[in-house]
């Protein structure tokens, strides 16, 4: 079909629906000049409880984790070569866009800096 629910995400809380949102892909661009197709896709997201060897997709902000992190971040420090960032470097909850805006701040401030 061309469209399915006319917007990029729904989310679906209630218990009885067993995925929790709806993404509809097409719509992220569709108001940024992209060619529209007549068909669509769809991807539906489930909840998982998270079993070792999974991927943990979220930090874990604990006293023992920031005690970890810290190490690396001293480490990270020493390496003038490389800006580590993100949800990875830092160890830290960041949606797209706020990990986007960071990203454009640190390298602003590095070229101000070579400036
Ligand atoms: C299920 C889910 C749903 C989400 N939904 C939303 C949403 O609706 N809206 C929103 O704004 N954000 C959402 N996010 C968050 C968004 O995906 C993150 O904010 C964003 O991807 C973080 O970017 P990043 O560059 O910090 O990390 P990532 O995108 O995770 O990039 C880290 C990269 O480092 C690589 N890597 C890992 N270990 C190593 C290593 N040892 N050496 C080299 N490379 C390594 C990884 O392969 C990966 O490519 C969602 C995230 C998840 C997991």
């Amino acid at each position: 079909m061309d469209d399915l629910q006319g917007n990029a995400v729904v989310n679906y809380t209630e218990r009885e629906v067993s995925y929790t949102r709806v993404i509809e892909h097409k719509h992220f661009d569709k108001n940024f000049g992209q060619p529209q197709s007549g068909k669509t896709v769809v991807s539906y997201e489930y909840p998982q409880n998270w079993r070792r060897g999974d991927e943990p997709y979220y930090p874990v902000n604990d006293e023992k984790n920031t005690a970890l992190f810290q190490k690396y971040a001293e480490l990270a420090k020493k390496r003038g070569d490389v800006i580590f960032g993100g949800r990875l470097g830092e160890y830290k909850y960041y949606d797209m866009d706020q990990v986007i805006g960071k990203a454009l701040d640190v390298s602003q401030s590095e070229l101000a800096q070579e400036r």
